[in-house]
């Protein structure tokens, strides 16, 4: 199946429900409208002479135009390259060349950024950029385009569409090196989005309230693909995450489920007017992108009526999903680990060393199998073989255990790993430990360099509001763990260096740490 026979099937079943609703925006569609509109925009998109394969950027925070190119670039067999709305020139002019883009639709500025004049800035130093729409001038004048293509030619490019045709490329975070083009399929993201919703209990009544980019996975595939699988409604709060827009939407939207990386749930859950929310509609959500501290996990269940609130793990090269609690999860594991491997998916513990399998309990490299593995890392061979072995198996780079029952825990990234004095340290481990602290809001650990021990632990510290905690409180209350995990240096701070999906750049704050402390 293709998305856009998906979207059909949905569209027929569920004409008159609600699609996409954003409230910054002021916009609201029913399943036929959100149709009708996509396809407008696939015709206008023919109009402009692109065809089957080709690269069609999106560079805008969350608007409906987002979702509306998304399914209509995936009807007519367009790829859809997410463009990070944090890029400056430099990478925007990288990334344009190096999916050899042909057509850029963009909002005319996002924040501090004016990408309109980075756009004709790069313009000259791109071989395939033909077209520019800002959403803000020149989106009419694109809509008019679809006059000129008839139903019939919109059809026939329907029709050319394979199910693993390329649909989307995503340039990874770059939270541990070089941007790579993440190629996914129509077959990657339909089953990931599919099988997300049936993890969740998704039906067509479910209204899900989406705070996190579209630009990443987390938003165009745990969002948009999981709601238009199942009928569900997709609410978009505003178009950059704001903490009280997104409990605003939830209640007036009577929203059953919400995302967010854990960041986003610390500052919700911290709102002076939290108490205020009415959030007696939710009975679901999804926390990923990185670790979930289990207090947070349990004040999510407690506080915001979140009872059965799922973790999904994956990475952007798996579509994202590979584990995620499912409904009816005892509450413990629910809390304490990602759950399970994914519905006909295919996961793996080894020794990064040797590549065999390890006894349960024992950490080593996740590796998953199946329908959500990426086709390629957009042009770069050398490095998708590095990830993809021979047989298929997509090495992740990130620690693992699974227990008797196949849950899975996440215990850190292979490159985090502290090493003090030979001691491997996670800093998962020491992070979740100092979240216990009733006084700290955020945390987290790295390792810094060292002479005599080759690194130390350090803790990054954010200390709840009207609270006025010390070092000194903070080494006695580490006196409950060993020795050689209890952080040397600490920092308070009032915010951590952050991609804008709300994944904490520790390569940055190991830089700055290692400068500061000299
Ligand atoms: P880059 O690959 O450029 O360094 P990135 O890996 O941060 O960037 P993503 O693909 O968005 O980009 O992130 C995937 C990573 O996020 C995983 O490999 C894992 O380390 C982390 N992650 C995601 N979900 C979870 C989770 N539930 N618990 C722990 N870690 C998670
Ligand atoms: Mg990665």
């Amino acid at each position: 199946e293709t998305i856009g026979e998906n979207l059909r099937n949905t569209v027929a079943k569920h004409p008159q429900q609600e699609a996409l609703v954003c409230i910054q925006q002021n916009y609201r569609a029913t399943y036929t409208e959100f149709y009708s509109q996509t396809e407008e925009i696939a015709k206008a998109l023919l109009g402009l002479g692109l065809t089957k394969g080709e690269r069609v950027g999106i560079w805008s925070p969350n608007r409906s135009e987002w979702t509306l190119l998304q399914f209509a670039t995936a009807r007519i067999g367009l790829i859809l390259v997410n463009l990070n709305p944090a890029y400056r020139e430099n990478e925007l002019e990288y990334v344009l060349n190096q999916a050899g883009i042909k057509a850029v639709f963009a909002a005319s500025q996002f924040k501090t950024s004016n990408y309109k004049s980075m756009l004709e800035n790069v313009r000259s130093k791109t071989e395939t950029l033909e077209h520019v729409v800002i959403f803000e001038d020149s989106w009419r004048d694109f809509l008019q385009l679809a006059e000129s293509i008839s139903s019939i030619d919109l059809m026939a490019a329907e029709q050319r569409v394979q199910f693993d045709d390329a649909v989307n490329i995503q340039y990874t975070s770059g939270t541990t090196g070089f941007p790579k083009g993440v190629t996914l399929t129509h077959h990657n993201i339909l089953n990931n989005g599919y099988f997300i919703g049936v993890r969740l209990n998704y039906t067509h009544l479910d209204r899900v309230c989406i705070p996190v980019p579209f630009y990443h996975c987390f938003g165009m595939v745990i969002g948009n693909m999981a709601c238009v699988t199942h009928g569900a409604c997709m609410v978009i709060p505003s178009e950059s995450f704001d903490a009280e827009l997104t409990l605003n939407a939830v209640e007036k939207e009577k929203c059953t489920s919400l995302y967010g990386v854990p960041t986003m749930f610390i500052a919700e859950l911290e709102l002076p007017n939290f108490d205020r929310f009415d959030l007696s509609s939710l009975r679901t959500g999804v926390m990923a992108g990185s670790p979930c501290p289990i207090e947070i996990m349990k004040k999510v269940q407690a506080k915001m009526n979140m009872k059965e609130v799922s973790i999904c793990y994956g990475m952007t090269e798996t579509s994202p999903v590979s584990t995620q609690t499912i409904i009816g999860t005892p509450i413990e594991k629910q809390v304490s680990t990602v759950g399970t491997v994914q519905n006909h998916l295919e996961i793996k513990i080894i020794d990064p060393e040797t590549g065999d399998i390890l006894p349960r309990g024992i950490a080593g490299e996740l590796c998953t199998r199946g329908y959500s593995v990426m086709q390629k890392y957009w042009n770069n061979p050398e490095a998708t073989n590095k990830v993809i072995d021979a047989n298929n198996w997509l090495h992740s780079g990130d620690l693992a255990t699974m227990d008797a029952e196949g849950y899975i825990n996440i215990t850190g990234r292979i490159k985090d790993i502290i090493i003090r004095g030979g001691e491997n340290i996670s800093p998962k481990e020491i992070e979740d430990f100092l979240y216990t602290h009733d006084q700290i809001s955020d945390v987290q650990v790295i390792g810094v360099p060292s002479e005599k021990y080759g690194e130390e632990v350090m803790a990054w510290v954010k200390v709840k509001e009207g609270m006025n905690l010390t070092e000194d409180e903070l080494k006695e209350f580490c006196l409950q763990i060993a020795h050689f995990k209890r952080p040397k240096y600490w920092k308070f701070v009032t915010e951590f260096p952050m991609t804008i999906s709300g994944k904490i750049r520790k390569v940055e704050m190991r830089d700055i740490s290692t400068k500061e402390l000299g």
